[in-house]
């Protein structure tokens, strides 16, 4: 458990500036992940508790060449449109949960959607993250209706949705709408762990089997976890990668847990940034196309989070395309960062702290290459 015992605390990471070597081990490692596209469980266990000195340098280092070489200096960036904050689930993490009788809920109507994404292609975003609770009280048709809608009025955009777990006939009718891409994040690779982080009734293999729809329906898949949730190991983390060696998906969301104070898990230390980016680097090593986010909750634990994160191997970052009315009601943990860059008017400020570290905001759908063979 050494990764998790350094806490977080807002710290920045720091990789010691040495001449000193990666140790053998560790080095071997990566370079096998990097050629083979995957590990063993004991192996990524190593990697997972040697993160330190010059062998976390020598991953943050692999990480961004990877990055380099797959994407050159590009970052993508997606308008986000969190456009409901109702949902019928109550997992236990999450701050809109349908057991939190104080969240203040909010839903947007089809013409205020429509109307971020206007100011949103206007900034030069050409991707829109259309994201929500599990609502039924925002009708499939009524969504469908939207992404048609926005399909038809940029067509040279990609709409991703994440709505959380549907039928394989209503994800089929979201993709006939035009729908691109769909993030579901599976939150943990592990059925045992996914039934303490969930009330009865909601299933790790049905979070499974949509993702495995979602391939099969020809979305660009995204899936994802939390670093740091309660009851977390560093087995756990192993699995995690595991699993992401052997789906592959398109998309990966990865982003340190971070408790909201209205939840069962309120009181629950948050994950660990630096772990989030020691794991974000293996991920882009690992799979090397993946479109990976520098997220919203690692900026909002380190106050340059979401540029560590690029350095690491990230290559999306997703400013808040919401109304500015609304944006306070969507708070899944605490603290969530919504000021400065966060907000899609800050756009230019965003594009100028990604110069400083080399890279390049470009206005592009941002798909995921895959014509570059990635083991
Ligand atoms: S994590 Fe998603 S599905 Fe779970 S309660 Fe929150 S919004 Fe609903």
């Amino acid at each position: 458990m050494l990764l998790h015992d350094r806490g977080h605390s807002g710290r920045v990471l720091h990789t010691p500036a040495g001449d000193a070597p990666a140790d053998a081990v560790f080095a071997g490692l990566i370079d096998r992940l990097e050629k083979n596209g995957t590990l063993g469980r004991e192996e990524f266990l190593y990697l997972l508790r040697n993160c330190r000195g010059a062998n976390l340098r020598l991953l943050f280092d692999r990480a961004a060449t990877v990055r380099r070489k797959v994407y050159g200096h590009t970052i993508f960036l997606r308008g986000l449109i969190e456009f409901t904050n109702h949902c019928r689930n109550n997992c236990l993490y999450c701050g809109i949960r349908a057991g939190n009788t104080r969240a203040e809920r909010y839903r947007l109507s089809a013409d205020e959607i429509l109307a971020c994404c206007r100011q949103g292609y206007e900034l030069g975003f050409r991707t829109f993250v259309l994201q929500g609770g599990e609502d039924p009280g925002f009708a499939d048709e009524a969504l469908a209706a939207v992404v048609r809608a926005v399909k038809a009025a940029y067509p040279d955009t990609a709409v991703t949705l994440s709505v959380g777990e549907r039928s394989r006939e209503v994800y089929q009718f979201f993709r006939q709408a035009g729908a691109d891409r769909y993030l579901l994040r599976h939150e943990t690779a592990t059925a045992a762990h996914y039934r303490q982080l969930h009330p009865a009734g909601m299933d790790w293999e049905n979070r499974m089997r949509c993702l495995q729809d979602l391939r099969e329906l020809g979305f660009q898949t995204g899936c994802g976890f939390m670093v740091g949730s309660p009851f977390q190991r560093d087995e756990e983390l192993a699995e995690e990668l595991l699993f992401l060696s052997r789906f592959r998906p398109e998309m990966a969301g990865i982003g340190p847990f971070i408790p909201h104070y209205q939840t069962p898990f309120g009181s629950y230390p948050a994950g660990s940034a630096e772990v989030t980016l020691a794991l974000l680097a293996m991920i882009r090593i690992m799979l090397k196309t993946v479109l990976l986010p520098a997220t919203t909750a690692l900026g909002t634990l380190l106050p340059d989070g979401r540029e560590r994160g690029i350095l690491a191997g990230a290559n999306v970052i997703m400013p808040n395309l919401s109304p500015e009315s609304v944006r306070e009601k969507y708070l899944l943990y605490n603290n969530k960062l919504h000021t400065g860059c966060e907000a899609a008017e800050a756009v230019e400020q965003l594009k100028q702290s990604l110069r400083q570290i080399g890279c390049e905001a470009v206005i592009d759908r941002g798909d995921c290459r895959k014509d570059f063979c990635d083991v």
